[in-house]
């Protein structure tokens, strides 16, 4: 059994593993191939790779040729759909809901493919759930993004020359990222106040030491695997009106409010922007799915009106080498539950409740019923 991980594309900074992990696939029996340059933005050599026991392969033609498994973080081209063998189980983020194409080209190219955003949220799962290690290091760098770009210091100084006070800091959706973003910006010495429309959330916040804002917008509901479900238009609107004076008096927004497989809720108006402190910051950490702010841009710093929206779409890779260690540990985790020892062969039991949720493709059909 081999496992191949191709390169990302240029503009991915994380690697998918390390060669910690790397080390732990070959301890359980399985084959492991790397492209040159895997690790190169993460400042790990092919020689490191190489230590651990693992092949280094000069392109990704190659590495599809021979491998049995194929992961990567980002989904696949389709040129990399229509190198792979028949009956391969491809692993990496797919977003299936949006990427059709993608999920059709993989049925017929009769690849087993595994989604880690539909890894279910369930303790068995969790130590898999790379949606949830990534938007934790993403939370945390937001808010030393916003802190590099605040002209104020967060927390309050007491000098000779006067007491600087702490910077205000707003966190809208208080997942896996809110809460790090929460932490982190307590860490700092900010004063943090957070919002989230499912109610069981304001424990967590003032756990944190932050505080949470109170706003009356109704019955709010979550899934059974503890996702938001989405607001109503005019619940939206007691939203921003109950957040609109928080906001003003904010030095930094962080926003992750996200509807699990439906574009983010857009929370923040440009009215809302432009009542801010010229200065203040705002960091939209769902714009890759539609953004919470108003007139924020994937990947862009827009200044409007001297309040700076921050939109970057990759925040782990920020951090990536943290990030390439715990989406490694992911993919481990994952193939490890399923590895059956003694055939060396993976045990795709499509009734098992983990597979289930997360393969979308398998011999040749969509058989994820979510996605279907
Ligand atoms: P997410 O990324 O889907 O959304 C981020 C947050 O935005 C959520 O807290 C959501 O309630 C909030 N939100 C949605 N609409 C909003 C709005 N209009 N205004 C403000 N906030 C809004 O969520 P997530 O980070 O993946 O986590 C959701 C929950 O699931 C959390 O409580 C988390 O702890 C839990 N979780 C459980 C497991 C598990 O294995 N049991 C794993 C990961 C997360």
């Amino acid at each position: 059994m081999q496992i191949f991980f191709p390169k990302e594309e240029p503009n991915e900074i994380r690697a998918t593993i390390l060669p910690e992990v790397a080390k732990k696939f070959i301890d359980l029996g399985i084959e492991v191939s790397v492209e040159t340059g895997l690790g190169d933005n993460v400042f790990v050599s092919d020689e490191l790779y190489k230590e651990t026991g693992a092949s280094i392969c000069a392109n990704k033609a190659d590495g599809f040729k021979s491998a049995d498994i194929v992961c990567k973080i980002n989904k696949p081209t389709s040129e990399d759909i229509q190198q792979l063998n028949e009956g391969t189980i491809y692993i990496s983020f797919l977003d299936p809901f949006n990427e059709k194409q993608i999920v059709s080209e993989l049925a017929s190219a009769k690849v087993s493919s595994i989604s880690m955003e539909l890894v279910p949220r369930i303790t068995r799962a969790q130590k898999m759930d790379a949606l949830s290690s990534q938007a934790n290091l993403g939370g945390y760098a937001a808010v030393i993004e916003a802190s590099r770009t605040l002209s104020k210091s967060f927390p309050m100084m007491m000098t000779a020359a006067g007491t600087i006070s702490p910077a205000r800091v707003f966190v809208v959706g208080v997942g896996v990222a809110g809460l790090q973003a929460i932490a982190t910006a307590k860490r700092l010495g900010a004063r943090v106040e957070a919002f989230d429309t499912r109610p069981v959330v304001e424990e967590q916040v003032k756990s944190l030491g932050a505080k949470f804002v109170k706003i009356d917008i109704g019955e709010t509901e979550e899934t059974d695997q503890g996702y938001a479900k989405e607001l109503t238009e005019e619940q939206i609107k007691m939203q921003q009106e109950g957040m609109k004076k928080v906001c003003s008096q904010s030095d930094v927004i962080i926003t992750t409010a996200q509807v699990f497989g439906r574009p983010a809720p857009r929370i923040i108006t440009k009215d809302m922007v432009e009542a801010m402190q010229p200065g203040s910051v705002i960091v939209d950490m769902a714009v890759s799915t539609g953004g919470n702010v108003e007139g924020s841009k994937n990947d862009e710093y827009i200044f409007h009106e001297g309040v700076t929206i921050i939109g970057m779409s990759n925040l782990p890779g920020e951090v990536a080498k943290d990030a390439s260690q715990v989406f490694g540990s992911n993919l481990f985790n994952m193939i490890e539950e399923f590895w059956d020892k003694e055939n060396k062969v993976i045990n795709f039991d499509l009734n098992d409740e983990i597979l289930k949720g997360c393969v979308i493709t398998h011999q040749g059909n969509i058989v994820n019923e979510s996605v279907k």
